[in-house]
């Protein structure tokens, strides 16, 4: 059973009804009541409405609290297991053509992987172009291709999503909530939101029950809701969004965070995930444990002037414990790459 459904059976099991397969049509606020109107001819009335209906936010935009568009886009595509060269759990490829945003390989429990690239906001590429350049960049990345070998099997076409990154000015209005995706709680620098949107939700839970307590659902009311996610992990994205320009220009500063994780292990990259993922804040990257590592990899990588070409793939890595070919191929070293990569059937 995967997340969404446990989730879903959960809030079943504490008196909430699950409805599937109804889309919603509209909304309207007359008095104290929301009636939502579906596809279907279904209607519902509620006290409150929670509008978390993805990074289109049809809703919220249709009642102009959201007032622009998605701004970023991401891929994902499922390469059936034992038919792929992958042999890790997870790599972030970050490649010149998608700067500051990546390319990501994720194995399942069953053997199969997932292939995505994330465009962020800032980027050399706009989203719009996200399918061109799966067609043109991604398929004929060298990573990529060494991980996909001759034999992929993709089990699906990449589909393509929107993203609402950075968190929208206004969540809330009377008796309404926006959430997740539809409220941009999705950090700038990865493109997640699946642990900022839980967290919101629980926000959004703890406020609709003291404002239900008091009666009080009115816009003001609800702002407590809007301050609270921004105090827990709102305030962070400004930072993730200008970490993501700075990548842009200096892409060395990838490499170092690299080279600062080859030379401190664990120690070094625990902090360094926790901070990316949003699990800590990203000032944590100003903290002596942090930034001394940083900037020491940065001096020492602007010393010996070493640029490590991205376009010439793991082939051309040196051998080290990080190196591609051993943590996502399983191979003692790029001289083990044996397999003869002609074009991935992706
Ligand atoms: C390719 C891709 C990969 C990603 N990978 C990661 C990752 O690895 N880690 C991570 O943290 N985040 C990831 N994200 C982001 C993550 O998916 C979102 O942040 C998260 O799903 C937000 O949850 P949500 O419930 O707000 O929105 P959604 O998951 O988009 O859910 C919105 C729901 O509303 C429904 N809906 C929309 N309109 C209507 C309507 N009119 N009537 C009825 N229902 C409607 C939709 O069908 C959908 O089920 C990824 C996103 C993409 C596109």
């Amino acid at each position: 059973m995967v997340c969404d459904e446990r989730i879903a059976r959960a809030a079943q099991r504490v008196g909430a009804e699950l409805v599937e397969g109804t889309s919603v049509m509209d909304v309207t606020l007359g008095g104290a009541e929301w009636t939502v109107r579906c596809k279907n001819g279904r209607r519902f009335t509620g006290r409150c409405l929670i509008a978390a209906d993805g990074a289109k936010s049809k809703i919220a935009r249709e009642l102009g609290v959201v007032t622009t568009g998605a701004n970023s886009a991401a891929s994902r595509q499922y390469i059936k297991g034992g038919t792929h060269n992958f042999a890790s759990d997870g790599v972030l490829l970050y490649p010149p053509y998608a700067l500051p945003g990546y390319v990501a390989l994720f194995r399942h429990s069953n053997g199969d992987i997932d292939l995505g690239c994330y465009l962020l906001p800032g980027g050399r590429v706009p989203p719009t172009e996200l399918k061109s350049l799966l067609q043109t960049q991604v398929i004929n990345d060298p990573y990529v291709r060494e991980v996909l070998g001759d034999h992929a099997e993709p089990l699906e076409r990449p589909g393509i999503s929107a993203l609402r990154l950075g968190g929208e000015p206004k969540t809330h209005g009377d008796r309404l909530i926006v959430l997740g995706d539809a409220a941009g709680q999705t950090d700038p620098l990865t493109g997640e939101g699946i642990h900022t949107a839980m967290i919101a939700a629980k926000i959004a839970a703890r406020v609709l029950h003291e404002a239900f307590d008091e009666g009080d659902l009115c816009a003001g009311r609800l702002a407590v809701y809007h301050q609270a996610w921004m105090k827990e992990f709102g305030r962070d994205f400004p930072i993730s969004a200008a970490a993501g320009r700075a990548i842009n220009r200096f892409p060395m500063l990838l490499d170092t965070a690299a080279v600062a994780a080859q030379r401190h292990g664990a120690r070094f990259m625990d902090g360094f995930g926790a901070a990316m993922t949003g699990v800590k804040p990203k000032s944590l990257f100003l903290s002596p444990r942090m930034a001394l590592p940083l900037g020491a990899a940065l001096l020492r990588l602007i010393r010996s002037r070493t640029e490590m070409e991205y376009r010439h793939g793991p082939r051309a890595e040196p051998a080290h414990d990080y190196s591609f070919a051993k943590n996502a191929l399983g191979k003692e070293s790029a001289r083990d790459i044996r397999v003869l990569v002609s074009r991935p059937r992706v």
